[in-house]
């Protein structure tokens, strides 16, 4: 039987590709395939002379290969997308009526909100269950902080999971009265969101809005970070229908079992696949637990907390080359990093860097050939606290993203979502001003590792793709597939690096195939 061929003719202002930097006016795709890329008369004469050719001209002033957001978490931003979004609160009382006005509005079966971040607070202290039991009273609660390695508890959840259990573990945490406040950590956090979460069918519909979302503004293909297990089979299918690319890495835990199915790598299609494991080596710098390799300047003798051993590590990346998976590794102190370097070294076994936020001019060297996903946007997001942190003598060190391309890393951008927005224009803003604009005291402190406009998007296109080992997509040279985003100006074109905030996403094309706009 024969199956339907689908060719199209785009045409439009074309980036092909931003390094090396190459423009068409045209292109043409057979099956969702770029075969043919040049000026617009070529493809126009090629698409005459193929029988069913359609003909779409691009809206908008510019086109380029779908972006790559080469770390993000699709759950937690469809939850974000379904639940309370608690960023914008900057006081305890401020909370409480948000978390009033949601219950009002939606009655959710469990309360799941995101997003508070107490150094933003008026109070300037963790949320506790004590701040909202009253208001929350028959059902469970969890507030996670903005970074995600911190939550509170209301007291019902803390009954249901048998937090009191857990007293005396570090990730629970108790008041100068040795009374549980709620607030729980990392692991013991994790474990709780896992328990509260939402049945796997309404999850998938949570999935479906982040998918729709991201879209919308241009990303075409994510790194899907910590997939719940139970989801697996509804992403290997529904991706497609989502239209919505995937790469996905499990949680470690998940590793024996894809040994006991003996998965290879990279199982799945062009859709989805799964990529292998991620590994939390540390924490975050917000919440001081990233690993440092000297103490935080703002709590004398902490260094962080460490999360796995070099053996341990090294024994999970050779677990995990062996089936030819990948492993992503959260690393986001030195201390982390030198981890990471020294588990690289020990199982000669190759994985990828998650944030690298802090890089030393000794570890530079080490980062060569290695692929490091990083995140713009926490650079103007961070600007409040990080030299409180880190001091003045080590803030150069963080965000070193020109560095870290130039010490022959492969380098791939990324939002982290939820964490930060998914509107790739902000991440590129970032990158390209470092936060200028917003009084960042890096972009004082260290300009140099500001990026170029083109640079941003190659690295957020091309590196992403290479941070995801894939060939096929991150440029719209023939061979790749055809995910087109349309921008409402030309990037390259912009007077002010301001007015890159500024562009929007007109229309996606997945495959060759409309995923968003008009
Ligand atoms: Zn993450």
């Amino acid at each position: 039987m024969a199956q339907e061929v689908k060719v199209r003719a785009f045409f439009g202002n074309l980036y092909l590709s931003y390094q090396p930097l190459l423009k068409a006016g045209a292109l043409l795709s057979v099956n969702g395939l770029v075969v043919m890329a040049g000026e617009s008369k070529a493809v126009e004469g090629a698409c005459k002379a193929l029988s069913g050719c359609e003909e779409v001209d691009l809206p908008g002033r510019a086109a380029g290969p779908g972006f790559i957001d080469s770390h993000l978490h699709l759950t937690g931003l469809g939850l974000q997308l379904n639940t309370l979004d608690l960023r914008s609160v900057r006081s305890i009382a401020e909370l409480r009526d948000k978390v009033r006005a949601f219950l009002q509005e939606r009655n959710p079966p469990v309360l799941i909100a995101r997003g508070w971040d107490h150094e933003r607070m008026a109070e300037r202290r963790f949320v506790t269950r004590f701040d909202v039991d009253d208001l929350v009273s028959d059902r469970p609660a969890v507030l996670v902080r903005i970074c995600g390695h911190v939550g509170t508890l209301n007291t019902y959840a803390m009954r249901q999971l048998g937090i009191d259990r857990l007293r005396g573990s570090p990730d629970v945490v108790v008041d100068e009265r040795g009374e549980l406040t709620g607030v729980v950590r990392e692991d013991v956090l994790l474990k709780a969101l896992r328990a509260l979460e939402p049945p796997p069918e309404q999850y998938m519909s949570y999935v479906a809005d982040a998918a729709r979302l991201l879209l919308s503004q241009g990303v075409t293909t994510v790194g899907f970070m910590n997939v719940p297990l139970r989801l697996l089979t509804g992403l290997l299918s529904e991706a497609r229908r989502m239209m919505l690319r995937m790469r996905l890495y499990l949680d470690v835990d998940a590793l024996g079992l894809l040994e006991g199915l003996g998965l290879a790598g990279g199982f799945g299609n062009e859709w989805v696949k799964v990529m292998g494991v991620k590994v939390f080596a540390d924490g975050s710098l917000g919440a001081r637990t990233a690993l440092l390799s000297e103490p935080y300047e703002d709590a004398p003798g902490e260094r962080g907390k460490q999360n796995v051993s070099v053996e341990e590590l090294s024994e999970i990346m050779s677990r995990a080359s062996r089936l030819g998976l990948d492993v992503a590794v959260h690393a986001i102190g030195d201390g982390a990093l030198d981890l990471f370097l020294a588990a690289r070294a020990a199982s000669g076994a190759e994985a990828r860097v998650e944030h690298a936020s802090l890089v030393r001019d000794d570890q530079l060297p080490g980062l060569r050939g290695v692929r490091v996903s990083v995140q713009p946007m926490f650079v103007i997001e961070d600007r409040g606290w990080l030299k409180g942190r880190l001091g003045a003598r080590r803030l150069g060190l963080a965000y070193r993203f020109r560095s870290i391309v130039a010490s022959g890393a492969i380098v791939g951008l990324s939002t982290d979502a939820p964490v930060e927005p998914t509107d790739p224009w902000l991440t590129v803003y970032a990158a390209v001003t470092r936060g200028q604009g917003e009084g960042c005291e890096l972009a004082k402190v260290t300009p140099e590792e500001r990026l170029t406009v083109p640079e941003a998007l190659h690295l957020y296109t091309a590196g992403s793709a290479a941070v995801l080992k894939d060939p096929l997509i991150g440029s719209l040279t023939p061979g790749h597939l055809a995910d087109i985003a349309v921008f409402s100006q030309d990037p390259l074109e912009v007077s002010e690096p301001a007015d890159l905030r500024t562009i929007r996403n007109v229309a996606t094309f997945v495959g060759g195939e409309r995923a968003s706009g008009p």
